[in-house]
C-alpha cells in the first residue's frame, strides 16, 4: 500500500526473467504461434536473451515450429531444463500432456501446469520470455495475468471481420485485467503471387489497422500470406532463423523492434 498503489494480489516475479511478453489472438488459426516464434527469434537477433513458453493448451505447436521433440530434461531437484532451438530456451505445455489430454483438462490442472512451467524451469537468465497464449480468453490468461507481471500483450488477427471481432473481445479482457496492450499485428494480410507479382487481398485488408485505430492502440505491422512461412513452419525452420535477411524475416523484425 506504499505510495497509495494497490498491491497486485499474488503477483510475484519469475526468477531469472526480466520481461514477459504474451502473444494472444481472438481465435485459433490466425498465425499466433507463428508470430510468437518469429518475434522471439527477432528479439534475440536484437541481442536480447530470449525464451519462449508455449501455453497454448489446445494446440501446442511451438515444438513443431522449432523442430523440437520429446520431453524437457528434469534435474535431480525437480526443476526443468528447457529445450534449446536457434538459441531460444523453449518450454511447451504440450510436453506435459499426452495426446488428446487437453480437451479433458479442467481449468485448475491447466493453470497449475502453467505455473510449474513458468516457475519451475531453469530459464538461465532471460531478458525476455515470450508466452504463446491459447486463443480467446480463458483460465490460462486469467491465471497468468494474476500471478505474474506481464509487460504487455501482442494480439494477432487476420484482416477478416470475424477474427477482428474476436480480437476486440481479447483486447477488452486485457483492459479489464489491467494488462498493457503492446499492439495489434495483421497476419495473412495479403498475398503476392510469386509468378505474376499480382497482389491479392484474400481476407480483405487494412482491417486490423482500422481496428487498432478504433481501439486506440498501436498497429505493429502486417505479415503477408507467404508459402515459405507455412513451409518453414512445418519444417521446424521459422523464417527469422532460416532466412534472417529475407523479406518475411524483415517483417517480423520490424514488429519486434516496436515492442
Ligand atoms: P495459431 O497459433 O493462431 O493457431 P499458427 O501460427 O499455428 O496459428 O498458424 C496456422 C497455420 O497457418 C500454420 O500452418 C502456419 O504455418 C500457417 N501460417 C501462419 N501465418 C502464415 C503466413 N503469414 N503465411 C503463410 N502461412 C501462415
Amino acid at each position: 500500500f506504499s505510495h497509495g498503489k494497490p498491491v497486485p494480489a499474488g503477483k510475484t516475479p519469475v526468477p531469472g526473467i526480466k520481461h514477459i511478453i504474451a502473444v494472444g489472438s481472438g481465435k485459433g488459426g490466425v498465425g499466433k504461434s507463428t508470430t510468437a516464434v518469429n518475434i522471439a527469434l527477432a528479439l534475440q537477433a536484437e541481442g536480447l536473451r530470449t525464451g519462449i513458453l508455449d501455453a497454448d493448451l489446445y494446440g501446442p505447436s511451438i515444438p513443431k515450429l522449432l523442430g523440437i521433440e520429446g520431453q524437457p530434461a528434469v534435474r535431480d531437484d525437480g526443476i526443468f531444463s528447457p529445450h534449446e532451438a536457434f538459441g531460444l530456451k523453449v518450454m511447451s505445455i504440450g510436453s506435459m500432456l499426452t495426446k488428446d489430454q487437453a480437451v479433458v483438462w479442467r481449468g485448475p490442472m491447466a493453470t497449475s501446469a502453467l505455473r510449474q512451467l513458468l516457475r519451475e524451469t531453469d530459464w538461465g537468465g532471460l531478458d525476455v520470455l515470450v508466452i504463446d497464449l491459447p486463443p480467446g480468453t480463458g483460465d490460462i490468461h486469467i491465471s497468468l495475468f494474476q500471478q505474474a507481471e506481464v509487460d504487455g500483450v501482442v494480439v494477432v488477427s487476420t484482416p477478416q471481420d470475424l477474427a477482428l471481432i474476436d480480437a476486440k473481445k481479447a483486447v477488452d479482457m486485457l483492459k479489464r485485467m489491467g494488462v498493457p496492450m503492446l499492439g495489434l499485428v495483421e497476419n495473412m494480410s495479403y498475398f503476392i503471387a510469386p509468378d505474376t507479382g499480382t497482389r491479392y487481398d484474400i481476407f480483405g485488408t487494412g482491417g486490423a489497422e482500422r481496428a487498432a485505430a478504433d481501439l486506440a492502440m498501436p498497429f505493429l505491422g502486417a505479415i503477408p500470406l507467404v508459402i515459405s512461412i507455412r513451409e518453414g513452419s512445418d519444417a521446424g525452420q521459422p523464417p527469422v532463423a532460416a532466412a534472417p535477411d529475407g523479406a518475411e524475416a524483415a517483417a517480423f523484425r520490424a514488429i519486434a523492434r516496436q515492442i
